[in-house]
């Protein structure tokens, strides 16, 4: 659960954290090793059936954050408001970037159908590219933290490095884009049950996906295009990468090949891209103002409560 914040806190500032509240996995897990350790005291011969019990618990626990879009682990926000869906948007996150070969293709084609979008950005990229991250904000899109090196280990780590990796990317994204991401999204959507303290410490919200085409690892188009667009809805929430994105046979980033057969198929849908902090109603007072805000179509911040 998203919980309010003031909206006098000026977007410059950040994110603030906010009351963690453990998922109903962690209390249980609190549980289970309570009742081990009562059950070891009392009858110390049950301990290969204590053993065991913790094991599962523990692979369990896992499984769940192997599974990008689970939320046994926490809030993992995998859709826009219902607001925001009720009025056609959807949102468009590109992965993995600011890489100079592709972003501005990216921003361009974006550009070409007023969509706006959100970057989940490494922050060793967005510092080698800051040029790149300050453009992303100039044409209006959100850049988002998706880890400083982007660790393919990162669900193995311990709360502390967590903490570190992450803070580590906020620090070099906002000093780029001169406005601190407010979403954070793991490399591959791997997770482990650290995480979801770590978001409320930093103030950032988990978010995943509702669908993804797969445009790293595949070269197809048309497949990326069809995962993508496979019961697209209102509120979907679509991942795709600008950085280091698969190559079409001719040697094309999948995602450059996809974007603008992707983008006319959402306007004759009537659907519209926005960013995510507008889509959740974050666009603080430093923040552009969008023509949906001069409208008064903003979510309230009410629908932050959500947890999709
Ligand atoms: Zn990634």
């Amino acid at each position: 659960m998203l919980t309010t914040r003031s909206e006098s806190a000026p977007a410059a500032e950040g994110p603030t954290p906010y009351p963690w509240r453990p998922a109903p996995a962690l209390w249980a897990t609190l549980g289970v090793h309570g009742a081990a350790l009562a059950l070891l005291a009392a009858l110390p011969a049950f301990w290969p059936w204590v053993l065991a019990v913790l094991l599962a618990n523990h692979v369990s626990l896992g499984i769940a954050g192997l599974w990008p879009r689970s939320r046994i682990l926490g809030p993992n926000r995998q859709r826009l408001p219902a607001v925001a869906a009720g009025r056609g948007a959807i949102a468009l996150t590109f992965d993995d970037g600011p890489d100079p070969a592709v972003t501005t293709e990216v921003l361009d084609a974006l550009d070409a159908y007023g969509a706006k979008a959100s970057f989940f950005c490494i922050g060793e990229r967005a510092a080698a590219h800051p040029d790149l991250v300050s453009e992303i904000i100039r044409r209006g899109h959100s850049v988002e933290n998706h880890s400083q090196r982007h660790p393919y280990s990162f669900a193995c780590f311990g709360p502390g490095r967590l903490r570190r990796e992450i803070d580590a990317a906020q620090q070099t994204i906002a000093r780029a884009a001169g406005r601190a991401p407010r979403f954070f999204r793991a490399p591959a959507g791997l997770r482990n049950p650290f995480l979801d303290r770590v978001m409320a410490q930093t103030g950032l919200y988990y978010m995943s996906w509702t669908r993804r085409g797969f445009d790293a690892v595949r070269g197809d188009p048309e497949g990326v295009l069809a995962r993508l667009t496979h019961r697209l809805a209102p509120g979907d929430v679509l991942l795709l990468h600008d950085g280091t994105p698969a190559k079409t046979p001719d040697g094309r980033p999948v995602v450059l090949a996809v974007l603008p057969e992707l983008l006319a198929l959402l306007k004759a849908r009537g659907l519209v891209s926005i960013s995510l902090p507008e889509a959740f109603g974050l666009n603080g007072p430093g923040a552009p103002p969008s023509p949906r805000s001069a409208q008064g179509q903003t979510p309230s911040r009410s629908a932050l409560t959500a947890d999709e």
